[in-house]
Formats: structure tokens, C-alpha cells, sequence
């Protein structure tokens, strides 16, 4: 390895630096305590298990329903 590879080397490690600092961070939502639809209480346990929910289970499939047509 000569003095050039080393260079390269070097510049790619750092530009893999850079693209990760560029990345978006990923923001965790706290999830609602009421649902974003109907405004009905979202089951403590439901909230735990899907970070950042916004819905309660019924709005959310029918959310689910709605996207996927
Ligand atoms: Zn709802």
C-alpha cells in the first residue's frame, strides 16, 4: 500500500462519515393518548406497542383499508 492508497483510503472512510452525518435522524414520536380520528382513548398497552400510534385500533384500520385502495 503506497502513500496514494492510504489517501483514498482515508477520503472514503470519510466521506462515509459524512453521508451518515447527513442522514435524517429518525424522530420518535410519543404516541397519542387520544385518537387523531374519533378522539377516543387509546388503550394504554396499544400505545406501548406501536411507538408513536395515532389511532385507535378501529380508526387505524380502517386507515389501513382507505391507503391501500
Ligand atoms: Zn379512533
Amino acid at each position: 500500500m503506497d502513500e496514494g492508497d492510504i489517501a483514498q483510503e482515508y477520503q472514503s472512510r470519510h466521506n462515509q462519515d459524512a453521508i451518515r452525518a447527513a442522514l435524517p435522524i429518525k424522530v420518535e414520536r410519543p404516541s397519542r393518548t387520544s385518537c387523531l380520528d374519533c378522539e377516543c382513548d387509546i388503550p394504554e398497552l396499544r400505545r406501548i406497542a406501536v411507538p408513536g400510534c395515532e389511532r385507535c385500533v378501529r380508526c387505524e384500520a380502517e386507515n389501513e383499508t382507505l391507503r391501500r385502495r
